[in-house]
């Protein structure tokens, strides 16, 4: 009998014959359940809408939507000012989403005045995804020399072969999409997507962070990755329905040349003053407020300028760690004394009759988390001999076109270069 029903069963769901029935109490039954799990998913529903609409708002205690709703004038505010005042960039002429990818990346903790001789130097010598992914890495750092912070260039390098291998050289229009490539977070998919390809993302940068903060009074801590998501919201909320790109670049134009990092805000040449509680209450420059900065590790350095004919001793760092890939000139941990100098390239092999010892001063290198104390020598060798093959000696030339040099060395590197003999041919 009971395989004689799942037979029935099954004859039915193919079917759809009532070739077997129930018991009308158990029938009674199935029809209060079905009707009860119906108007459960219909609540489901229906509160799954209500959550979307309200979620930014009920996320951050509806402080989002309040805010919103208060700085409904912004955006246009701020696009009026945007196209009257923005300043004349090189990405911005032609906002393809290379360009806009290279500058993004460029623009991180750099900078504008240092971005823009590099930005037209890189996108010259490679103008598009397939360039940048057939080029070497070498090539790349070296577009990049003076930009700092190489894990951005290696990590374009390889955004650029990731597009030119999965999307055949164009840049996926889809945030999620975006965010899959090598070194593209939150920012920096955000900004791609809202100013190359006019999608409504938010992209919070520090000018951002301080913008919406004074303009909302906001003395909650702004460098954790919760306070960007509530600006993130917040922008979101305020993303007029056309000109997102505009709109994104001109919150992040007003951060950098109005509502200035350093010194005083300028107030009264601000857009949406009307809209901003932290002038109306006189904190500006209060906000935002920020964690203090750990402070950074010193690390002692000697610097070798090794000079044979007019040549350069250069090495290549590891693959690894600060300065990754780049060439340096002979570095020296701790700081070290004529003596310990000689006594140092004895044991490197070189070969020291005749050689000239010229003290180069001291000088110092911040990077983000360490800062470089060096002391420098010029070393005037008249051999290369015993020295081993990490060592390339290099011509200005060379130095200039062919190796990416940290720019850490920089103050060193001018200093040596001010003495340079013609190399001997
Ligand atoms: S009014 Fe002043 S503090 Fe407020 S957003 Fe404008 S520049 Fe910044």
């Amino acid at each position: 009998m009971k395989a004689a029903c799942r037979k029935n069963l099954r004859s039915d769901e193919k079917n759809g014959a009532a070739a077997f029935r129930l018991p009308r109490s158990l029938q009674k039954k199935k029809e209060g359940e079905a009707v009860q799990k119906e108007s459960q998913r219909s609540r489901s529903a229906q509160k799954a809408k209500e959550t979307e609409r309200t979620e930014p708002a009920d996320r951050y205690g509806g402080w989002v939507a309040d805010e919103a709703n208060r700085l409904k004038g912004l955006a246009q505010a701020l696009l009026l000012w945007y196209d009257r005042s923005a300043r004349v960039l090189p990405w911005r002429s032609d906002p393809t989403p290379y360009r806009v990818l290279v500058s993004e990346l460029m623009l991180q903790q750099t900078r504008v005045e240092a971005v823009i001789e590099a930005f037209t130097r890189f996108v010259t010598e490679l103008p598009d995804f397939a360039a940048l992914a057939a080029a070497d890495e070498q090539t790349v750092l070296k577009l990049w020399q003076g930009l700092g912070y190489y894990s951005r260039a290696k990590n374009l390098h390889r955004a650029a072969r990731a597009v030119a291998e999965i999307y055949g050289g164009e840049l996926p229009a889809d945030y999620a999409a975006l965010r899959t490539l090598p070194g593209i977070g939150d920012y920096t998919a955000g900004a791609v997507a809202s100013i190359a390809f006019g999608l409504p993302h938010a992209a919070v940068d520090g000018n951002v962070l301080r913008v919406l903060a004074r303009l909302c009074c906001d003395r909650g801590e702004v460098s954790s990755p919760a306070a960007r998501k509530k600006a993130a919201a917040l922008v979101e909320a305020l993303m007029p329905k056309t000109r997102c790109g505009a709109f994104t670049q001109a919150l992040m134009e007003l951060g950098a040349t109005v509502c200035r990092p350093t010194g005083r805000p300028l107030c009264e040449s601000c857009p949406v003053r009307a809209l901003c509680l932290a002038e109306k209450a006189g904190c500006q420059q209060e906000l935002p407020v920020k964690r203090p900065a750990k402070p950074r590790r010193v690390e002692r350095k000697t610097v070798l300028l090794l000079f044979c004919g007019g040549r350069l001793a250069l090495q290549k760092r590891g693959d690894r760690g600060l300065l990754a890939g780049l060439y340096e000139p002979l570095t020296l941990e701790g700081r070290r004394e004529r003596a310990e100098v000689f006594a140092a390239l004895t044991a490197l092999g070189a070969d020291l009759e005749g050689a000239a010892f010229t003290p180069l001063g001291e000088a110092a290198h911040l990077f983000t988390h360490v800062e470089w104390r060096m002391t420098g020598w010029r070393v005037e060798l008249k051999t290369e001999k015993g020295l081993g093959d990490n060592l390339v000696f290099t011509t200005k030339e060379e130095r200039k076109s062919g190796y990416p040099i940290a720019s850490a060395y920089r103050a060193y590197l001018e200093r040596a270069e001010e003495g340079e003999e013609a190399p001997a041919t």
